[in-house]
């Protein structure tokens, strides 16, 4: 495995690669590496000849009052993790290679960027489109993965590929979750113990709605008060919501799409999100 830290390092080394005809594989992170990235990262190998990691905590995508500083970081056991998971190319750049002086060009998601997380974290989604489509034009890879944890990322990703006519090929991976059912997360190891307890409310909730769905229940109230009650042990509701799988406006009542439950909430002083897919026949 090579690791790699600037673009034009990464140019050079992708060349033969593509001369070859290798089909590439990307599976963009923010490092911390866990379960749910090491999914992202057999789903690559299973579906390309080459695959790329990318490690970059993206300053654009945290707001002034979050934990850009804080996020946790291990490059060492990171770059470990990728090699023994026979990654080919670990691209590192620092934040000056990506941001240069005088960069001033965003790429700017409009509708799917206001609801749920958008709404509560400004600018957020244009951060995270203007990385992605940067780190696309770097890699240029022929097919990438997103994690399904996050919800409306990969709605906006994947519209943001459309508009700017990207050739690559979006796959969007489950999410893999605790033995307890927690969603994976780098933001967990914040959560003390009893945290991580009251946190398994938010998995809870949204299995618990999922069972009542299987069984029949359409109406969008009932499926929302049930995630609501057991989502009492969180310290702070940021949002629950049933929206429309793909354009993310409010589920009609009762469901006649697609639709996914979505929730953020804090626990302690993180923040943690998840979402359950509510699967209808289109
Ligand atoms: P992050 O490092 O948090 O920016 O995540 C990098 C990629 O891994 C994103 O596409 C995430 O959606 C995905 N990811 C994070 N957590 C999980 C998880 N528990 N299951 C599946 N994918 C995940």
């Amino acid at each position: 495995m090579q690791t790699i830290k600037t673009v034009a390092e990464l140019r050079r080394a992708l060349i033969e690669i593509r001369k070859a005809g290798k089909r590439v594989g990307f599976v963009p992170t923010m490092g911390y590496l866990h379960d749910g990235h090491l999914a992202l990262i057999e789903a690559s190998k299973a579906q390309s000849d080459v695959s790329v990691v990318s490690i970059f905590v993206n300053p654009t995508q945290f707001g002034p009052n979050e934990d850009l500083g804080t996020y946790p970081r291990d490059f060492l056991r990171d770059e470990k993790l990728c090699r023994d998971a026979g990654i080919s190319i670990l691209f590192a750049p620092d934040a000056k290679e990506i941001y240069p002086a005088q960069f001033q060009t965003f790429v700017e998601p409009s509708e799917l960027a206001k609801p749920l997380c958008g709404a509560f974290r400004p600018g957020h989604f244009r951060g995270v489109a203007t990385v992605v489509c940067k780190l696309f034009n770097m890699v240029q890879p022929d097919v990438a993965f997103f994690g399904q944890k996050d919800f409306q990322q990969c709605a906006v990703v994947r519209r943001m590929s459309v508009d700017l006519n990207l050739p690559i090929e979006i796959i969007i991976v489950p999410t893999v979750r605790e033995a307890d059912g927690l969603a994976m997360s780098s933001r967990n190891r914040y959560l003390n113990q009893q945290e991580r307890e009251r946190a398994l409310a938010i998995s809870r909730g949204l299995f618990a709605a999922a069972e009542q769905f299987n069984s029949g229940e359409r109406d969008v109230e009932r499926l929302l008060a049930t995630v609501k009650q057991r989502l009492a042990a969180v310290d702070r509701l940021e949002y629950l919501d049933l929206v429309d799988s793909v354009n993310l406006k409010p589920a009609g009542n009762p469901l006649r799409t697609t639709a996914a439950l979505c929730v953020a909430a804090y626990v302690g002083s993180t923040r943690l999100i998840d979402n359950m897919v509510l699967s209808l026949p289109a």
